[in-house]
């Protein structure tokens, strides 16, 4: 019979295959201990050995013959990573010893762990919350300081405890209004509205903040987005070009968000950022310029950096004004967006009544796409323009992923609600019903409530033995 999933014991490989000094292997499950015991002398046992400290062991094929001198760990449950019975083995490096171990084990009874499913165990065995899984995995994926940072800190469970703190406050206050509703022929309140009013106002700020911190964490991993924005012919390709080539950093073709769009990344002045490509929209077969400009209008939609390009010697008409217009809305609609106008083809006789904006705070530069000068200064304006947010503080940067973001909005949606249910004064069943949602949201977030499908997609991203 088919042991059930938990009952099973695991074991994998915990560092990448192929050579080098030291591979480890990681056992757990309810037979991890008489699986090594297993491959270990007949007289020596690993209940004999002290639970979290290392020992040195011979480890033997079935044959008796010796695989590898290795190092281990014998883990008690609960006092291990996934709460239940491990052992860490740490043998020579290469493809050949390592395998046979796993292999030994796997005919003494263990099976090849999934990925992530060492994780997956200690959130069921509650040794971490959703939020401190999802963090591992970001951990092995940073790849800047304070993205680090970022899931450092959620890992040590900072966050979930503030959630959970949150959460608490909520269920309370629910319980409140409910508890006023079986009185309410008597007409007594038990929950304090403007108290509740006050939490409500701090924890949709604290929701507000995090979702921020998403867009500034997601442009910390992944680089700031600059749009090129402008109407065709100004010289928006040679200035990505001129943008690309002059910093001889082109590091790959990555997929945009869009079909019909390409990322480049490239660091300016050290910071890292993704120049979105919008400029082969107008090489579509057929396409009008009226499509291209709805392209260059969705990926502006989502850019930190907008670089408004007209062609300075040329004399602005109304297409220019009507992308200025655009530009500048998206600039304030924007947390912090900036915008840039960017004035090409500087190297020509300049027209005589070129594109100005009417705002003093768009900072204006000329540029020679083709020549290449004015491109330093630009790069300096491109970068200035988001240094103070690249160098906010862990705090200020939350680190924020796709599926936390979606939960936060949905709390958020809810909390509006509530807070405009008690603006209006209305009933507590009303209230109450949304607060129920911003609760539920909560606990998707930390794990409290989820599917099997969630936490297949999160884990199914994560590497094997871990
Ligand atoms: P886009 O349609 O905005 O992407 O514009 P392109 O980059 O394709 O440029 C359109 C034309 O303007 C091409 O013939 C370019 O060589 C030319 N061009 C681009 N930038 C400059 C510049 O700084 N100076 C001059 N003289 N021509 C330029």
């Amino acid at each position: 019979m088919a042991h059930r999933e938990e009952q099973q014991t695991i074991a994998a490989l915990a560092t990448p295959p192929g050579k080098g000094s030291i591979a480890a292997i990681r056992i757990s499950g309810p037979r991890a201990f008489s699986c090594v015991n297993g491959l270990l002398l007949a007289k020596r046992s690993l209940e004999n050995f002290q639970s979290n400290r290392i020992f040195v062991a011979w480890l033997h094929s079935a044959e008796g013959e010796a695989l590898d001198q290795v190092t281990l760990v014998r883990y008690q449950a609960p006092r291990s990573y996934t709460g239940e019975d491990v052992v860490e083995i740490f043998c020579h490096g290469g493809r050949l010893v390592p395998n046979l171990i796993i292999e030994r084990l796997c005919a003494l009874g263990c099976r090849l762990a999934q990925p992530g499913e060492f994780t997956q165990r200690a959130l069921r065995n509650g040794k971490l919350d959703l939020i401190q899984a999802e963090a591992v995995a970001d951990l092995i994926d940073a790849e800047s300081p304070a993205y680090l940072r970022g899931a450092l800190t959620h890992l040590e469970g900072a966050f979930s405890r503030q959630l959970e703190e949150l959460r608490a406050k909520l269920v309370h206050a629910c319980a409140m209004l409910e508890l006023g509703l079986d009185f309410s022929e008597e007409d007594v309140e038990f929950a304090d509205r403007a108290e509740l009013q006050r939490e409500l106002m701090l924890l949709d700020k604290m929701i507000a903040n995090l979702l921020h911190g998403f867009a500034r964490g997601q442009a910390l991993k992944e680089g700031w987005r600059i749009a090129i924005i402008g109407k065709p012919n100004v010289g928006k390709s040679s200035l990505m070009n001129a943008l690309l080539r002059y910093e001889r950093v082109i590091v790959s073709d990555i997929p945009g968000t869009t079909r019909d769009t390409i990322d480049e990344r490239v660091f300016i002045n050290g910071l890292l950022f993704r120049l979105i490509d919008t400029a082969g929209i107008r090489e579509h077969a057929g396409e009008i310029e009226t499509i291209g400009i709805e392209r260059s209008r969705a990926v502006a939609q989502n850019a930190d950096v907008i670089l408004f390009v007209t062609d300075d010697s040329q004399n602005g008409d109304e297409a220019d004004l009507a992308l200025a217009k655009e530009c500048l809305a998206l600039k304030n609609k924007g947390e912090r967006v900036a915008l840039i106008h960017v004035k090409n083809k500087f190297d020509l006789p300049a027209a005589t009544r070129s594109f100005l904006f009417d705002e003093k705070n768009v900072q204006a530069l000329r540029v020679s796409a083709l020549s290449g000068s004015g491109i330093a200064e630009l790069e300096h304006a491109i970068a200035a323009s988001v240094l103070p947010l690249s160098n906010l503080s862990s705090a200020e940067v939350q680190h924020i992923n796709l599926r936390q973001k979606l939960c936060l909005e949905q709390a958020r949606v809810a909390l509006s609600n509530a807070l405009s249910s008690l603006d209006k004064n209305l009933s507590a069943e009303f209230i109450a019903v949304d607060l129920r949602e911003v609760i539920h949201q909560l606990g998707v977030l930390i794990g409290e409530v989820t599917t099997e499908d969630v936490l297949g997609e999160i884990f199914s991203k994560f590497c094997i033995g871990k």
